[in-house]
């Protein structure tokens, strides 16, 4: 298969990530060019963005201040050891994102994306409770459906059966998980949080009560989770979580991979949900995804037990050659300087209604057995088909793409979560696309 603008392009060598390899090198969906809200394709098509890339592009794509600002790092200092050694942006992206951050969550640690966030905040849990003379603190507790991305951390806490089958033989050992908190015989339909379902945080007491509350180091858990299609957190579930947590004496850590910056209608979901996390990882809309980059974000308190109270030395033996990198750091103080300039968190927030609107518009549309809504996200549950899950919504995401709107699909869902700076009408064009892809799906 050769494409109009690359036309001597092979497909053959690389190993796609989470695709259908052969289905996709067939007929490949190839990007080639980006601007503000949209894709180019290498037909030359433009693609309206639903999706902000994956997660990611929050401020829109190819943002000047972003790019010139990797561009002035590249020339200024194209590398800094991460170890022993420091270089001046990573300071202050740390302090900035401090700034950003709610209570007293202000100190950083620095990754390459959401995967070795989460496995970096496992770890850092299990170094607190080591420097504390609690080391009988060694268990995790995720949730069912979870997403923390794919290090054997992330997937051992994580509940997404297909990402751990061919790997049970290696997990971590000491996790247990929650239930998850998706029911459509309860909440098909609903705008917004769920008003069903805080009780399934009290799952919780269950695992205390078999394992003993003090084995427990950490719990993990996405304010909203995407992956599997966009599972929101019922009216007063996180409260009640903390709650147990704090009762039991647990760290609390929210993923925030893609809550974080913005998607919300704020800072982070721990903000616009009122609830004080321990740790928060975060990744992609850090650096507007232009360049990889995620962290780790811990209370005063537990810099304190792992850092401050150690002996001389090397206090945490972690971290990562690219930890802070100079372009993902000029990066992350570019995007978070447009962030502010361009107001984009109320913005999202200011569009949220109008987008509830879009998304329950499409109710009574062949197929579709339930709507969601958080903020700028959104998500269309079809009926599976007989015998082949996730067939139907392949086909409403490749049609959509064909169409010229990029959405996201994970089983039969289709999840939304566009750019923050898309206009009303941009919003309207996606779901006018989406309605006449629902309309002509077998
Ligand atoms: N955690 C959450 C909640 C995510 O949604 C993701 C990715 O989508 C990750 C972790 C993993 O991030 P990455 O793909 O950057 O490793």
């Amino acid at each position: 298969m050769t494409v109009a603008t690359t036309p001597d392009l092979s497909l053959e060598a690389l190993w796609m990530p989470f695709t259908a390899n052969k289905a996709f090198k067939h007929e490949p969906r190839l990007l080639v060019s980006a601007e503000g809200m949209h894709y180019t394709d290498a037909l030359g098509r433009r693609i309206l963005d639903g999706t902000a890339g994956l997660w990611c592009v929050n401020a829109g794509h190819a943002r000047a201040p972003i790019v010139q600002a990797i561009r002035d790092a590249a020339l200024r200092l194209d590398f800094a050891p991460s170890f022993q050694m420091g270089h001046p942006s990573s300071f202050q992206l740390a302090a900035r994102l401090a700034e950003l951050l709610p209570g007293d969550l202000d100190h950083v640690f620095f990754t390459n994306s959401g995967s070795e966030a989460v496995d970096t905040a496992l770890k850092i849990a299990l170094a607190h409770f080591q420097a504390r003379g609690e080391p009988r603190r060694a268990r995790f507790v995720g949730r069912q459906r979870g997403y923390h991305g794919v290090g054997f951390g992330g997937i051992s806490v994580g509940g997404i059966e297909s990402n751990r089958k061919a790997f049970t033989a290696q997990l971590l050992p000491l996790v247990d998980h929650l239930p998850h908190t998706h029911d459509l015989a309860h909440n098909a339909f609903t705008r917004g949080l769920p008003a069903w379902g805080a009780h399934l945080a009290d799952d919780l007491e269950r695992i205390v009560a078999e394992r003993g509350g003090d084995t427990i180091a950490a719990v993990i858990v996405e304010p909203v989770a995407g992956s599997t299609g966009v599972l929101l957190p019922p009216q007063g579930y996180l409260a009640r979580l903390r709650a147990l947590c704090d009762q039991h004496g647990i760290l609390l850590i929210f993923d925030e991979v893609i809550t974080g910056f913005g998607r919300l209608g704020g800072g982070f979901a721990a903000q616009v949900f009122d609830v004080q996390p321990d740790m928060i990882t975060f990744a992609k809309g850090v650096t507007n995804g232009a360049v990889p980059m995620g962290g780790v974000a811990v209370r005063h308190g537990i810099y304190e037990s792992v850092v401050g109270r150690a002996g001389a030395g090397v206090e945490f033996f972690h971290g990562y050659t690219y930890s802070g990198h100079p372009l993902a750091a000029a990066a992350g103080l570019a995007t978070l300087d447009l962030y502010r300039h361009d107001g984009l968190f109320e913005r999202a927030a200011d569009l949220a209604g109008y987008w509830e609107q879009a998304v329950h518009s499409l109710r009574g549309l062949p197929h579709v057995i339930d709507l969601r809504n958080t903020g700028l996200i959104g998500a269309i549950e079809l009926e599976p088909r007989a015998g082949a899950p996730g067939a139907r919504g392949y086909e409403l995401f490749v049609d959509c793409f064909k169409r010229g709107a990029l959405v996201r699909v994970t089983g039969d869902t289709i999840a939304l979560s566009p750019p923050l700076i898309i206009e009303r009408s941009q919003i309207d064009e996606l779901f006018d696309v989406l309605r006449a892809g629902l309309t002509a799906l077998a």
